[in-house]
């Protein structure tokens, strides 16, 4: 019988010298974190014995599932030469190229260490080419830790404000009015009031960040018709639009934007263009960057980091993306059509109250009927909350990790198999759990 006990003795550690036992707020701790000690493929196992089919991924980082042959092998190489140096390496150019030819929107890039530095960089350029302080963001969606990104994603029903005029909730308190102030709040799918909002902004807004799919906000679809008009109003204006595509760049070959039709003039990238490490880049058109290009002199934007375009995370986010073939990202779309159809069949086989959003290689799962269309649709009441926690220890007895709150994901190490693994444990949650009543 395998011990029970080891991470109930690491967490405890844990806990003396990190505040909450844990280094990101993210972590499932019901009622304690399992620690992990070794995943291959689509699977992970913890130190107390324990196997899970993994869904979250790393939070739909590894597309190809965990210790993926290349990257190890890519790595390993890298690492006998060194990790890191104050000069550039030829890796950083072979993934910019592979970047640049396969997003439209991308016809350079700057590499960071993570998401959070992207959008942040991004932020910074648009600011930089237009002048103006403020930003205008999706309501409830989550774009990492930068002040102004943070804003809008917290907080409850009750101080959202209308809906004309979402309130630009702070992240935490303390947070300066000055940021808070410099945060425009849209709600997605509202292409009137974007338009609305926009317009009566427009003299302060450097940008518009938006993720084509926003994942934390419900993993929610877009219309077309806000995309476009989202774009349109920027473009009358002069305001720059960003695309967080930091989780969404997964969407397809060419990325999020390119599949939903926004037209954006820089892309925030991260999680799978590093292949399991860190990593963030900023794309966009040649024009939108030049802000990072100081011809030798002093650029209007500079940007530095002393891990950044770090051969490793280069190696490993080549090695990675190389393998992420058309066919790839075709049959990963193939599984995730599949899985999602399998879910509504058995949701309507019992009139369970579940709904799912998702495309490509994303799902969510949502305890209602009706599946969201925005963040106030997608917000979990407290019981509705409990029915998601209840669901995600019901997946863990059958042996699959189901993030809480944020989107699940496929790997190219899934197939049909752990498809039915997924909907087999979904069907006894609404049997066994009664969460179906
Ligand atoms: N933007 C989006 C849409 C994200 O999902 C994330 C990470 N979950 C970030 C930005 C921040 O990335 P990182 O955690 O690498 O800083």
């Amino acid at each position: 019988t395998p011990p029970t006990h080891i991470s109930e003795d690491l967490y405890r550690r844990a806990r003396v010298v990190i505040p909450d036992g844990v280094n990101r707020a993210t972590v499932d701790r019901d009622p304690r974190p399992d620690y992990v000690g070794w995943g291959r493929g689509a699977y992970v196992h913890d130190v107390d014995g324990n196997g899970y089919l993994d869904l979250n991924n790393n939070f739909t980082t590894l597309i190809h599932g965990h210790a993926f042959e290349p990257v190890v092998e890519a790595v390993s190489r890298t690492l006998k030469d060194g990790s890191c140096f104050s000069n550039p390496t030829v890796h950083e150019i072979n993934l910019a190229e592979l970047l640049c030819e396969r997003i439209p929107a991308v016809e350079q890039v700057r590499f960071v260490n993570t998401g959070t530095e992207a959008v942040m960089f991004a932020i910074k350029a648009a600011r930089a080419a237009t002048g103006r302080p403020a930003i205008a963001k999706i309501e409830g969606a989550y774009h990492g830790a930068y002040d102004w990104a943070e804003v809008g994603q917290t907080g409850t029903p009750e101080n959202w404000g209308s809906p004309e005029a979402p309130f630009s909730v702070p992240c935490y308190p303390g947070q300066p009015r000055s940021v808070t102030d410099d945060v425009v709040l849209l709600r997605f799918n509202d292409a009137d009031g974007a338009r609305r909002r926009i317009k009566a902004h427009h003299e302060q807004l450097a940008c518009i960040l938006i993720d084509p799919v926003p994942s934390r906000a419900g993993l929610l679809q877009p219309d077309e018709a806000f995309l476009t008009a989202v774009v349109e109003t920027a473009r009358q204006y002069g305001i720059l639009v960003i695309a967080d595509e930091v989780l969404n760049l997964r969407q397809s070959y060419s990325g999020a934007s390119a599949r939903f039709g926004l037209d954006a003039d820089l892309i925030a990238m991260g999680k799978i263009i590093g292949g399991g490490f860190p990593i963030g880049a900023i794309g966009g058109k040649k024009t939108a960057m030049a802000v990072f290009d100081g011809q030798g002199g002093r650029p209007l934007l500079p940007q530095a980091g002393t891990f950044s375009a770090n051969p490793v995370s280069m190696v490993a986010g080549f090695a990675s993306m190389r393998a992420m073939t058309p066919e790839q990202f075709e049959r990963l779309e193939r599984l995730g059509d599949h899985l999602r159809t399998r879910l509504r069949q058995v949701i309507a086989k019992y009139e369970a109250p579940f709904s799912v959003t998702g495309s490509a290689s994303l799902f969510r799962l949502h305890p209602r009927l009706q599946a969201p269309r925005e963040y106030r649709e997608a917000y979990l009441s407290r019981n509705e909350a409990d029915t998601m926690r209840q669901l995600g220890r019901h997946f863990k007895k059958h042996g699959i990790i189901l993030p809480f709150g944020a989107a699940a994901s496929l790997s190219t190490a899934m197939g049909d198999t752990e498809i039915e693994l997924i909907v087999d444990a979904f069907e006894k949650a609404l049997v066994c759990e009664e969460l179906a009543a």
